[in-house]
């Protein structure tokens, strides 16, 4: 099984894949995590990567479709792709790339969130520092991860600013995929504004048919 999550921004991509690489035993690739280990690593490489994603901007479909290529050839396992395909260029090149590695994506799960839900989802989103689990926080005073009492941040790309921004980047660069994939008879549509348990019920219900 190798499907892609597709969503806008705060959409719950990476809550929803966590989710599905623990049930179904998949790998789970998201492309923002990626670039946030290479930027974590001090590389020269990650200077120039937080240089764009801190900006909320895109990194070139280049950079990221060497990076992806390495991590899917090390994998048997079903995966599940979360951040990528983010442009049709990328879309193209993943279509070959699994051709190529005789997999193929089995389902395109979008995860639709109306758009006044984003920045309020966005502004309560943290990360833990140590095992990486989203979580919302009701108080400011939440900075500890609640499962391994890692530091919580929140992500530079994360304000209010830089998320108009992405939402922009989204309906320009990543809306155009969801035509690409439409037609396919993988695409299916999940509603995202319900709790996180159900919207992962209504992905098991769509992967099953
Ligand atoms: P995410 O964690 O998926 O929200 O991604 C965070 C940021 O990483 C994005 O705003 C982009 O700057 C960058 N990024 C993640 N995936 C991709 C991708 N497939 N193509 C280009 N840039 C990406």
């Amino acid at each position: 099984m190798n499907i892609i999550l597709m969503g806008c921004p705060g959409a719950g991509k990476g809550t929803q894949s966590a989710k599905l690489q623990e049930y179904f035993q998949l790998k789970h690739i998201s492309t923002g995590d990626v670039l946030r280990a290479e930027i974590a690593s001090g590389s020269a490489l990650g200077k120039q990567i937080a240089g764009i994603i801190d900006k909320g901007n895109l990194v070139s479909d280049e950079m990221m479709i060497a990076m992806l290529e390495n991590i899917v050839k090390n994998t048997n396992k079903g995966i599940v792709f979360d951040g990528f395909p983010r442009t049709v260029a990328q879309a193209e090149v993943l279509d070959d790339m699994m051709r190529r590695l005789q997999r193929k994506i089995t389902k395109v799960v979008m995860i639709n969130l109306p758009e006044k839900e984003v920045v309020g989802r966005i502004s309560s989103r943290r990360q833990c520092k140590k095992c990486g689990e989203i979580l919302h926080i009701t108080s400011a005073q939440e900075k500890v991860c609640p499962h391994c009492g890692g530091e919580l941040y929140t992500r530079p790309d994360d304000t209010p600013a830089r998320v108009k921004h992405r939402l922009e980047i989204y309906h320009k660069d990543t809306l155009p995929v969801k035509n690409y994939y439409q037609n396919s008879g993988k695409y299916v549509e999940i509603n995202g504004d319900q709790s996180p348990e159900k919207v992962f019920e209504d992905i098991k219900i769509s992967l099953s048919k």
